[in-house]
């Protein structure tokens, strides 16, 4: 496996390193492992380093931060650790370990274990390689499950006939893979797959963990594709039993991808959008706000997640009607866009067909998004205005008309409020 590590970019080779003198010093052998592995034998990038050491994974990540001199968060109930060394560069340090599932669906009993054990735990095959990076014996690959004989046929499988009943939300994990790299689930695993779904086992499960399975599908770069893989193999009963997706749902996730292509296209600078986030309004969309709610509550998800989730349910269509009209001040779209998460907004646009809407909500990111007036409280001061209540009025009143192209420049704001304090 030499060759693939030699071909990863300097920075990478170079952690690489570290990693391997940090096991022998400590005598811990280390690996790398799970989709970093898989990433690096399709060639495709991978900027997640996931290393299983042999011994106290904990103790390892405190020595590979300092040698670093980065932070390191440490997840003592799982013997994990992880270090990021910027936003998009972290590793994953784990002890090697054995799990038993005393009950299905449920999480798992650990202990320590070695490499081997910790290789059979794992969902498909494709996960479960690993390569030795202790310097004795580096770049030696290790591949019990025939993982790479799977990755070159194209093909998501099992390590053994109750993986989906121990662990159901790999049910979620192999659409996820299968519909990431045009691979296709195994015969006998979608055997294994399907037998899981009738037994509804999936019922079972942790909310928060399907949840978590949920976004990581809606994270990916064309989630469609899952989320027709789902439909075909289990349904959304997992969400909610009300939720019934249509042909109307795919036409506005259509939509939602587009409208995303679109945003990130002409504004790359903007804040990245919770895209999966989109997705998920989009595929509950037919659904009555107190489903809505119950799914919210259900998943237990964050409060901004909830807010925007609930915020659109509440408004979307009201708003849609507003921005539709013939004639909208441009003062009026930004009172009713700027409180709005670019999501929600992103969404309506997807939603809407209308040519003022898609005009208006364009104008909006281009012109009026952020828009504040130039002067300031000291300004107002400055112009023996006594500190107040008033000064928000004023602020409102300056915008509003710079909004509205009635002022330009500070010398004509400042104008308009002398007016405005005169009256
Ligand atoms: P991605 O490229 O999406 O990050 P990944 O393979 O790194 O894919 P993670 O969810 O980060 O996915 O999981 C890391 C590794 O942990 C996997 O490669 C797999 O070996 C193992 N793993 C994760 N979830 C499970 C699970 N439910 N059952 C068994 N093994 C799992």
């Amino acid at each position: 496996m030499k060759k693939y590590l030699e071909k990863l970019p300097k920075e990478i080779q170079d952690l690489i390193h570290l990693a391997s003198d940090i096991a022998a010093k400590n005598k811990m052998p280390a690996y790398l492992v799970g989709g970093f592995v898989r990433d690096l034998i399709l060639g495709a990038k991978n900027l997640d380093l996931d290393i299983v050491v042999e011994g106290d994974g904990i103790r390892f990540a405190e020595h590979f931060a300092a040698s670093l001199g980065v932070k390191l968060i440490r997840h003592r109930r799982f013997g994990t650790a992880t270090i990021v060394i910027k936003s998009n560069l972290k590793i994953d340090i784990a002890s090697a370990r054995k799990e038993f599932y005393p009950q299905p669906a449920c999480l798992p009993e650990v202990a320590k274990g070695r490499l081997k054990d910790d290789l059979s735990r794992r969902d498909f095959t494709i996960n479960a390689m690993a390569i030795s990076i202790t310097p004795r014996d580096f770049g030696r690959f290790i591949d019990s499950f025939g993982g790479k004989g799977d990755l070159r046929n194209k093909r998501i499988r099992i390590l053994h006939d109750l993986s989906f009943i121990d662990d159901p939300t790999r049910i979620l994990r192999a659409i996820r893979f299968e519909k990431r790299y045009n691979f296709r689930i195994d015969s006998d695993t979608l055997g294994f797959l399907k037998k899981a779904v009738k037994l509804k086992i999936l019922e079972s499960v942790q909310p928060q963990r399907l949840r978590d399975e949920l976004i990581l599908i809606l994270k990916e770069e064309r989630p469609i594709k899952q989320i027709r893989r789902i439909h075909q193999l289990l349904g959304f009963n997992f969400i909610a039993l009300e939720l019934s997706v249509s042909k109307r749902t795919y036409k506005l996730l259509r939509a939602i991808e587009k409208q995303i292509k679109w945003f990130r296209q002409e504004y790359p600078q903007r804040r990245p959008l919770d895209t999966w986030l989109i997705y998920f309004m989009g595929l509950i969309e037919n659904l009555a706000i107190n489903h809505v709610q119950a799914i919210c509550k259900r998943f237990v998800f964050r409060k901004g997640e909830e807010k925007r989730i609930l915020a659109h349910k509440k408004i979307g269509s009201k708003l849609i009607h507003r921005l539709s009209r013939a004639k909208v001040n441009p003062s009026i779209i930004f009172s009713l866009l700027e409180p709005l998460s670019y999501e929600i907004i992103i969404l309506i646009k997807a939603k809407s067909e209308n040519r003022n809407i898609q005009r208006r909500i364009k104008d909006f990111f281009e012109i009026y998004n952020g828009m504040r007036p130039y002067i300031s409280g000291d300004d107002l001061s400055g112009l023996g205005i006594a500190p107040g209540p008033y000064y928000q009025k004023i602020f409102s009143e300056v915008l509003n008309a710079k909004l509205n192209g009635r002022i330009r420049t500070k010398q004509e704001e400042l104008a308009l409020i002398k007016k405005l304090v005169r009256t």
